[in-house]
């Protein structure tokens, strides 16, 4: 057993040693001539001629040994359905979904455009693609046309897989008509349409010819083997789209070979869950947590992935934990978003189910901060790891990595850099490196670890200039996001570069305003945001959400409220981070992945145009923003 330290030091010190034990975590049919050519930086190419399948690592090649464990457990508590597939099941299920998309014609190489809700379906068809060496551009059911329309005509897809429905909050969500709709809308429309039909939206409409019914292909081709397809390491997985918090989404690529052996290894090093455990995690499968561990992830690493179709709290705030108890989970994946739901409802469901299997909950996706992460540990009496990483990389930038070695953590710190990662904070100006404690510019010196983004789909040029170009004195890959490393090594994520505030001259990160805020007990949630002043330059504005919203249905208690807020941020941070208002509304706006859309909110208060609005949540946030600051 090697500490975390050494592992890390190794990991670049000796990295083609390093990456070569990693690399026979997977199986590879024909074996890798170099570890990793680096000769045309920044893109790095992992495993060369290594040709493997990321399919064959994640289902074949457990069927000799765990042909009738689960592998994938879908509850919905939308549909009140529960399903279970074995190992085997799931591989007859994928080779199944792989002989229709051959028969309508996908091949290797072509994209396979996957707009579904979370159900297993979309899991036999994300695997099925890959398992035929095509590649899978997911794309988040709860997506408008016109965001759709975007990415069938950057991915131009051959096929389309859509469902007739999803279902949130018990409410039937149509997703044939917004399929519809974007073909018409784009310039590249995919040849044929393959609908599972779940029977939620009886008034589906379909196009003959161009749409085909799932039920209807599948009997034909039930029971057909289709033998994967061996691909080189670099061949593309998938394309999968960023977020779109700061601006315009990028089409993150992905490779095979360096990807699959990420998973492999951070399923045991990170996430220490063992092959024949459970793993759960509530994130969606149109993002990159889904992609990295609802699918690949547990399933490379022989577990079983348990997968849920519903809100947090319904039918009541238990169900997770519930879910936690019946399947015997060992590690959770959820956002600081979904906590901070949670903690608006009663406490006692914390508590309700026997969580004790439960080792670790895993938290990433926004700042965790300290009053969260405390609440959720203490109330489940699990231990919490925050971890940082990005739609680009893949899986964990920072993070603790109790699988090598139980660090200590500390409240609010993603811990330290995962192996591989050559991570330098840097001036934003000077491009030097900055001493503890200093605000830096979180960057990785190339290459990027396998399972980084490979480049932007077709567009090189765009990958070097937008991730390569932030320095002259050095080229590294720039995250946007401030960090701060204590003396003991430990890193603090400060927010993104575009969210620091400049009061009177004093550069604030709008973080650490809402820490100091999310101090007073009465905040579940709270976003800040700069705004333009003629004095100050920059003034914050405060949006919070308080818990019981009797506190502040009247002006009078609103204004106590305020008050109170502000001499919080007094003491945690000292005055000149103290709001200049304090707004009160119900709901935050948010992209549909939880993330905080502080230019949306800004916008509002500049009275400016807040832009693209397609990732927005729930426009009703957007109303209260808007009417608050008028
Ligand atoms: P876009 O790049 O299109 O603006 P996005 O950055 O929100 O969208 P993602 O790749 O989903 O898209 O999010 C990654 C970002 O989320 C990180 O760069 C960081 O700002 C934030 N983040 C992720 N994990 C953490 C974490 N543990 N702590 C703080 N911030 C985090
Ligand atoms: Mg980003």
């Amino acid at each position: 057993m090697s500490t975390y330290k050494e592992n890390h030091y190794r990991s670049l010190d000796d990295a083609d040693a390093f990456w070569t034990e990693q690399a026979a975590r997977i199986d590879w049919v024909k074996p890798f001539s170099n570890v990793c050519d680096f000769s045309t930086p920044p893109f790095a190419h992992w495993f060369v001629d290594g040709e493997t399948n990321l399919c064959f690592n994640a289902i074949d090649r457990h069927l000799a040994t765990r042909a009738h464990q689960n592998a994938l457990v879908w509850v919905s508590s939308e549909v009140e359905q529960t399903r279970t597939y074995t190992y085997r099941q799931l591989w007859e299920e994928v080779n199944c979904f792989a002989a229709v998309l051959k028969s309508i014609g996908v091949g290797k190489g072509d994209r396979v455009l996957i707009y579904m809700p979370m159900i297993p379906e979309a899991v036999f068809a994300m695997l099925a693609t890959v398992r035929i060496g095509a590649i899978h551009s997911v794309v988040f059911g709860g997506f408008a046309a016109a965001s759709l329309a975007a990415r069938i005509d950057d991915a131009k897809p051959r096929v389309m897989i859509t469902a007739d429905a999803g279902s949130r909050a018990g409410k039937i969500i149509p997703l044939k008509p917004l399929t519809d709709e974007s073909i018409s809308l784009a310039e590249h429309p995919p040849k044929h349409v393959v609908i599972v039909n779940r029977h939620l939206d009886k008034s589906m409409q379909t196009l003959p010819g161009r749409d085909m019914d799932y039920a209807a292909l599948a009997p034909r081709h039930k029971g057909e083997v289709v033998p994967c397809e061996w691909v080189e390491s670099s061949h593309p997985s998938y394309i999968l789209y960023t977020s779109g918090t700061t601006g315009k989404p990028k089409g993150v690529q992905r490779d095979t070979g360096g990807y699959t052996v990420a998973l492999a290894s951070s399923m045991q090093t990170i996430f220490a869950t063992q092959p024949g455990e459970s793993f759960f995690c509530t994130s969606d499968i149109g993002w990159v947590v889904g992609h990295s561990y609802i699918v690949y992830g547990p399933l490379i690493n022989g577990s079983t992935t348990v997968m849920y179709e519903g809100l947090p709290i319904r039918p009541d705030p238990g169900i997770w934990w519930k879910l936690v108890e019946q399947y015997g989970v060992v590690a959770m994946f959820s956002s600081p978003t979904a906590v901070r739901v949670l903690k608006k409802q009663d406490v006692g469901y914390l508590t309700k189910y026997d969580t004790s299997t439960l080792r670790y909950l895993y938290l990433a996706g926004e700042p965790l901060d300290q009053p969260t992460s405390d609440w959720i540990e203490k109330g489940v009496g699990v231990k919490v790891i925050d971890n940082y990483w990005q739609t680009e990389t893949g899986w964990p930038i920072l993070s603790a990595q109790p699988g090598i070695e139980e660090t200590p953590r500390k409240l609010g710190s993603p811990s330290f850099p995962v192996y591989g990662y050559n991570v330098k904070l840097k001036h934003e100006e000077t491009g030097a490196a900055v001493s503890a404690n200093e605000k830096g510019v979180l960057c990785i010196v190339p290459p990027l670890p396998p399972g980084c983004m490979s480049t932007i789909w077709g567009d090189d040029a765009r990958f070097v200039k937008t991730y390569f170009g932030m320095f002259r004195d050095e080229q590294v890959y720039t995250t946007f996001d401030w960090a701060t490393r204590d003396a003991d090594g430990y890193y603090f994520i400060m927010g993104r570069t575009d969210d620091v505030i400049n009061v009177a001259g004093h550069r604030l990160g709008t973080r650490e305003i809402e820490e100091a805020i999310q101090a007073h007990k009465n905040i579940a949630e709270v976003a800040v945001v700069g705004v333009a002043d003629s004095l100050k330059g920059q003034v914050p504005i405060a949006f919070a959400v308080v818990k019981d919203h009797r506190q502040v249905e009247n002006a009078e208690l609103a204004a106590r409220q305020e008050k109170e807020v502000m001499a919080t941020v007094d003491h945690e941070l000292g005055a000149i981070g103290r709001p200049a208002r304090v707004h009160f509304v119900t709901a935050l706006p948010k992209t549909r992945s939880g993330k905080l859309l502080r230019r949306v909110i800004q916008a509002l208060c500049e009275s400016r145009d807040p832009g693209d609005l397609t990732t927005i949540e729930d426009p009703t946030a957007l109303e209260q923003v808007r009417n608050a600051v008028q």
